[in-house]
């Protein structure tokens, strides 16, 4: 399969936009990206917009009315099934806040899932955003659904989620943190500093092996200028890279703008979503909890008190966002494919090079999806792709 685009933007290190350019796939991988005039005649000429990698998202709640935390089998494939019409090829079910024994009983039946996953957006594994949070920053989660990182239930929940956990969120300042940041570490699962009130100095849990920052500046210790906080951390520890959450209901533009700048190629879109993502406005479920998503309202999920409950965000949407936020369009797309497929140890995946798998999205000159490929296979549309 051979594709010509008057953009294609292979989102690698380099930040290049290949302007128009082409991506060779042959029996799997993609085998070429150029510049200029193709090999041969294209097999699928794009007459606008740019050629992308598949974009990754790695804190999905829920979509399409499904509750990913439930772990329903049709749930997942529905959710699978559909991601693609938003530019996403690959994503994580995040599960927040909830007993203990019901996040390990989830994280059993994830695992079952993840051995044998449904059509369509390839399921990356698991990220576990609490039960380790701190009641200071619960955000939309349950605060007495909250527990300290004990040895024994960081050992139940790593045992539980085997071969599925990818990514835990937890606050590293809770008694047993730190211990618990070098156990989940050397298990091989990313840590996530979150729902924090750490100090800056706290977040020593870089030095534990924490890489990663959950939706910077929502639910953390702020940047103040003589205690620079969870968030201050973030954008200045070179070993932190920080998702956040571009909707521009839960970070301004111009924070989106103060976190890419001061954080090059350490920033990776999410979008938190939840069930009401990709629905009508109306009354979804997030981790025991109703929220409401009201008409007209910028469309975020509240709680009744207006605490802000996930997003209704795409990711392809997100891109948009940022580069309407002042981010190069190439800087925002490996912020959405190649940084995160990094993050979780996935090279071969979220960029367009020699080797790479085939996902790919086609967004038009707006910055939405308009087909998508898994694996050298079309997954979106259903139909033919008008060109
Ligand atoms: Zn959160």
């Amino acid at each position: 399969m051979l594709i010509t685009a008057p953009r294609v933007v292979p989102g690698t290190g380099e930040l290049a936009i290949l302007e128009p350019g082409y991506v060779l796939v042959t029996a799997g991988p993609v085998a070429r990206v150029g510049r200029g005039a193709p090999p041969r005649r294209p097999d699928l000429a794009l007459g606008s917009g740019y050629l992308v990698p598949g974009l990754i998202d790695l804190q999905v709640n829920g979509y399409f009315g499904v509750n990913l935390a439930d772990v329903e089998p049709a749930g997942w494939a529905l959710v699978a099934r559909r991601l693609p019409e938003t530019g996403t090829t690959g994503f994580l079910p995040t599960f927040v806040t909830a007993p203990v024994a019901e996040m390990s009983h989830a994280l059993r039946c994830a695992s079952v899932l993840v051995a044998d996953p449904p059509a369509g957006a390839r399921v990356l594994g698991v990220h576990m955003e609490g039960p380790f949070l701190a009641p200071t920053k619960a955000g939309a989660h349950r605060r007495k659904w909250m527990v300290t990182p004990t040895q024994a239930t960081v050992a139940n929940l790593l045992t539980a989620g085997v071969g599925a956990l990818r990514v835990v969120t937890l606050a590293t300042e809770a008694e047993g943190g730190l211990a618990a940041v070098a156990a989940l570490a050397s298990a091989g699962v990313v840590v996530s500093v979150g729902h924090s009130d750490a100090t800056a100095q706290q977040v020593a849990a870089a030095d534990a092996g924490a890489r990663m920052v959950t939706h910077l500046f929502n639910a953390q210790r702020p940047l103040h200028h003589r205690e620079p906080g969870v968030v201050g951390q973030a954008l200045t520890d070179p070993r932190l890279t920080s998702g956040l959450i571009a909707d521009l209901t839960h970070v301004a533009a111009a924070a989106c703008a103060i976190a890419f700048a001061a954080a090059p190629g350490r920033i990776c879109l999410v979008t938190d979503a939840s069930a009401a993502a990709g629905m009508a406005p109306g009354r979804y479920r997030l981790g025991g909890k109703l929220v409401e998503v009201r008409p007209g309202d910028g469309q975020a999920p509240r709680l009744a008190d207006g605490t802000l409950a996930g997003s209704v965000l795409r990711m392809d949407r997100a891109v948009a966002n940022a580069v309407a936020a002042g981010v190069g369009l190439a800087e925002a797309v490996a912020a959405a494919a190649r940084i995160p497929a990094d993050l979780l140890g996935r090279p071969h995946l979220g960029r367009l090079n020699p080797g790479a798998a085939a996902d790919l999205v086609w967004l038009d000159d707006d910055l939405r999806a308009q087909a998508t490929w898994v694996a050298g296979e079309r997954v979106y549309p259903a139909g033919a792709v008008s060109a």
